[in-house]
């Protein structure tokens, strides 16, 4: 390694992306490398569960193409390569049989999709979306189709069904959870946008899992572990995400949940820092844009010269399902307290209050949904001071 080497960026997603924006404001001359698994093309993720609704395919959720971006930037990017390992002792990164020197290095490689184990022949019909190239490969898959099935009822398999009725498409939801978004939302909260996506004519089928997807005559059957059966054409698995870790650990930096970091974004290893999904910044795991917004801002500063610690502010969550607006702001896990209940039908106000009577979370849903700025107000930020 020399001071000459590149500063090294892993991932073009948000957090890749976001972080060198951020940098060249403040520098514009030192070299930067990107390297990338995907495309290297540049889009909003969120986007993704809004295709239909918004009448984009995967080319219209394109912002900008590689190529552009590194022009834009002023960077090299390095698309369709994938690290295979990291050398912290010699600041190399591994990418198959080739080595790349790094003064620095930023690990911003995402989350990766759960996978179940299911039974059955037809698995190649069962979808993942975390990611553009997903996304378009679904929407190839599901020409001529207007069947899908949904596994997961968390956030992303929420919006997803609200998107793909928006669509025209018929849509079942299969999870084990009684309600839908159970680590998110309340219980009444929950059960308003569960009604509301009912009412737009999503079939729920809960307290059950997908056990088998075989053909059939018209696309495929999943066989529920309740013994029930659907047809569909396609299968959306929206089961959760796991930040990617492995190549860090076996690199021997500190593995948590993420990828252990500090509020400077430093890993346990010299110049080794990491943010988004991949990341575990202070003991927090936020799969969310507005955590890495904060962390590309604080970690630009510390590349350019100025040690600076990350500090989240309130960081509500807008939950894209149209037919039943919804904001969250879970409170602070582990955190003293009780859920009040405001609610007319599918309009339900849900403020998270301290025995002293502070506001420490809320969800709100309907037209309570446009009280998430003010609310946002009263919660004390994740970071005080
Ligand atoms: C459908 C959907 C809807 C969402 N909606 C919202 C929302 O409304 N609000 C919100 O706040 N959040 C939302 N999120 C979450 C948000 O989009 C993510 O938190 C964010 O996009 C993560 O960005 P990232 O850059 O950290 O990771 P990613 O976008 O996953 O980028 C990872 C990058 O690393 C690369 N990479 C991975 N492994 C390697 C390797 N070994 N070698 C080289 N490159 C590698 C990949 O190719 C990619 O370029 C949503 C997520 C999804 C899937």
């Amino acid at each position: 390694m020399t001071d000459q080497a590149p500063i090294v960026i892993v991932g073009t997603g948000l957090s890749g992306y976001s972080l060198v924006r951020e940098f060249r404001k403040l520098d514009k001359n030192v070299p930067i490398i990107m390297v990338t698994a995907d495309d290297g093309v540049s889009y909003s993720k969120p986007m993704l569960s809004t295709g239909f609704t918004k009448a984009k395919d995967a080319e219209g959720l394109a912002q900008a193409n590689t190529d552009a971006m590194a022009e834009q930037l002023g960077v090299e990017v390095r698309s369709f390569t994938t690290v295979t390992g990291i050398d912290a002792d010699r600041h190399e990164l591994v990418l198959g049989d080739q080595r790349l020197g790094y003064s620095k290095l930023v690990l911003a490689w995402g989350a990766d999709v759960i996978r179940l184990t299911l039974a059955g022949d037809g698995l190649e019909r069962v979808h993942s979306i975390n990611d553009l190239m997903d996304y378009r490969a679904f929407r190839k898959a599901l020409e001529g189709g207007k069947r899908v099935a949904i596994m997961g009822a968390g956030l992303i398999g929420c919006e997803f069904a609200n998107d793909l009725r928006n669509g025209g498409y018929e849509v079942d939801v299969i999870a084990p959870d009684t309600a839908v978004m159970p680590s998110l939302l309340p219980e009444p909260a929950a059960r308003a946008v569960q009604h509301e996506l009912t009412e737009l004519g999503v079939g729920f089928h809960l307290g059950t899992v997908v056990d088998r997807v075989d053909h059939s005559a018209t696309g495929v059957r999943l066989t529920l572990a309740n013994g029930e059966t659907l047809e569909a054409d396609l299968v959306v698995s929206a089961v959760g995400l796991r930040p990617r870790t492995e190549l860090a650990r076996a690199a021997g930096i500190d593995t948590g949940k993420g990828i252990k970091v500090n509020r400077a974004l430093e890993t346990s290893a010299a110049d080794v820092y990491a943010l988004g999904d991949c990341a575990e910044v202070d003991g927090q795991v936020l799969l969310y844009v507005l955590p890495l917004m904060a962390c590309a801002r604080a970690l630009a500063k510390t590349l350019a010269g100025e040690r600076t610690d990350v500090r989240y502010g309130t960081m509500p969550i807008m939950i894209k399902t149209p037919c039943c607006p919804t904001a969250v702001c879970p409170p602070p896990a582990g955190a003293e307290g009780d859920w009040q209940f405001e609610q007319d039908g599918s309009d339900v106000k849900a403020l998270f209050t301290s025995p002293a009577g502070e506001v420490l979370g809320f969800a709100v849903t309907g037209r309570f949904a446009v009280e998430k700025q003010t609310l946002a107000k009263e919660v004390p930020p994740i970071h005080p001071g």
